[in-house]
């Protein structure tokens, strides 16, 4: 039995101060929620944050009484040097964050990022010792000229070069976005979602075999919201949700990762 992963992306919101009030906020909502409370403490389901790197310290400290997990939303392949605006993975590591998500669509959308940088990216994560979340998904265009899983192929066997069989699901999550449900309100139907998971998993199969593919975790992400969780996770390939929007808020957050349940 795979365990449930849900996770907000926090994108470019949430500055210090708003991510120590949201987790104050937060904090109530999960003293109320017996079974969110339960389920990770039985350890059925995670429930993870990625927040921007000037707000990891406080999230860190401000989630330090709760059982979350807090990540960063990208970091350089390399452990320092000249590169103005980048945070790295030793950096991430030291404020105690676990967890890094690696090329979200807004990373290789708007800042360009190729898949053989997130491939670096990866290796720099898990050498790291922390989990990385690799994103793939496929543009309307794509999708409309039946590319979509040549461009989720790619994405996920040049994201994971150079990776192995006996560790890759350890190390690894991957996340199913399309880029036309991301932040749209459009949202894949459920078998849509499934059967672009059911295809990644089967790829995970055919690249490192079955028993890293069974345990490998795979998320969808677009338009999450706490109305259509329960449909998107009843699916048999789909173990979690990636969340956006619908992770600012506290009261929806918890909704969804009850709804999960
Ligand atoms: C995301 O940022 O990864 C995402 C899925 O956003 P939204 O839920 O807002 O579509």
């Amino acid at each position: 039995m795979r365990k449930k992963f849900i996770a907000g992306n926090w994108k470019m919101y949430k500055s210090p101060k708003e991510t120590k009030e949201f987790f104050a906020a937060f904090a109530k909502e999960m003293d109320a929620s017996e079974s969110v409370k339960k389920a990770i403490a039985d350890g059925v389901e995670d429930v993870a944050f990625f927040v921007p790197s000037i707000s990891l310290t406080t999230a860190i400290e401000a989630a330090e009484n709760m059982p979350l997990i807090i990540g960063a939303e990208n970091a350089h392949w390399e452990k320092c040097g000249a590169f103005t605006g980048e945070i790295s993975v030793p950096m991430v590591a030291e404020v105690k964050a676990s967890h890094v998500l690696i090329g979200h669509s807004e990373r290789r959308h708007i800042f360009h990022e190729t898949n053989e940088e997130t491939n670096k990216k990866m290796h720099a994560v898990t050498d790291g010792g922390l989990r990385a979340v690799l994103c793939v998904g496929e543009t309307l265009e794509e999708r409309e000229s039946g590319k979509a899983h040549d461009v989720i192929k790619g994405q996920f066997l040049d994201g994971l070069k150079n990776f192995d069989a006996h560790t890759t699901a350890e190390k690894v999550i991957i996340a199913y976005e399309p880029v036309w449900a991301i932040g749209t309100g459009k949202t894949a139907s459920a078998q849509d979602a499934e059967e672009i998971c059911k295809f990644i998993r089967d790829l995970a199969s055919d690249t490192f075999g079955t028993e890293c593919a069974e345990k490998l975790l795979i998320l969808y992400g677009g338009s999450v919201k706490p109305e259509n969780t329960a449909s998107i996770m009843s699916e048999a390939d789909i173990d979690g949700v990636l969340v956006g929007g619908a992770s600012l808020k506290a009261e929806s957050f918890i909704k969804i990762a009850e709804n999960a349940l």
